[in-house]
């Protein structure tokens, strides 16, 4: 899929974020990490992207100094390829419930091989009230070595996240990107793809993903599919 090949490995090449990723940036830099982290915003706004980039920052074998993690070390590589012993992500609306979370605590005292051990836990608001009561456990006591990066895409209103799980963690806002930066990235995609596409398309495929960048990067794989923008737009207008 195009959105994970062009998937942003370092702080610098994320979209629009401008109020989370400089921070994040420069924790790395200090080496000063908290222990858990609540990402929320809408879909396809980076959540999972930056929740990766940070699990590589902090395990990264060959950080330059700059915040950034390099994105080729052993480490970076492994989490990028999804095959990181340290790094676990977690689809909480399919290991919602407390055995789940409960393995998930179990596992989480086990020594890291790297210098963390990171679990991400998206859509986080899907788990069930007793599963986050074996998280909380977790957030209040975690092990040294463990970092817990909470992703959702709920407001953080309606309380289905507890307020004792949200008063634990570093909150970081995710806005929908602007139609600049969109069509930037999907210039940037289609150069590397060797697509062209019009102005009219751009536009188009802009309005319709209403700025979730994953949503107008599967327009664009579509796009590559069928070979060109008039047959994508005739079709989509017609589904
Ligand atoms: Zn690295």
């Amino acid at each position: 899929m195009l959105y994970e090949r062009y998937r942003p490995y370092r702080f610098d090449q994320v979209l629009g974020q401008d109020r989370t990723t400089p921070i994040l940036k420069a924790q790395t830099k200090l080496n000063r990490f908290a222990h858990s982290y609540l990402l929320f915003g809408p879909s396809g706004t980076g959540k999972t992207t930056v929740a990766r980039i940070m699990a590589m920052a902090m395990n990264c074998q060959h950080s330059d100094g700059t915040g950034e993690p390099c994105g080729e070390c052993q480490s970076c590589r492994a989490i990028r390829e999804h095959r990181s012993w340290d790094v676990q992500e977690i689809d909480s609306g399919r290991f919602r419930g407390i055995d789940d979370i409960k393995g998930l605590v179990y596992k989480s005292y086990l020594s890291p091989v790297g210098k963390r051990k990171i679990y991400i836990l998206d859509e986080c608001q899907q788990l069930t009230r007793e599963a986050w009561g074996s998280l909380l456990k977790l957030l209040e006591e975690p092990p040294p070595h463990l970092c817990l990066i909470l992703s959702t895409t709920d407001d953080l209103t309606g309380g289905r996240i507890p307020e004792t799980a949200i008063s634990r963690c570093e909150l970081f806002p995710f806005v929908r990107l602007k139609a600049g930066d969109m069509k930037a990235r999907l210039r940037l995609i289609a150069s590397g793809e060797r697509i062209s596409i019009d102005d009219s398309w751009l536009d188009w495929v802009i309005s319709f993903a209403q700025g979730n960048l994953r949503s107008a990067e599967t327009e664009l794989e579509k796009l590559l599919i069928l070979g060109g923008s008039d047959e994508h737009k005739q079709l989509c207008a017609t589904a």
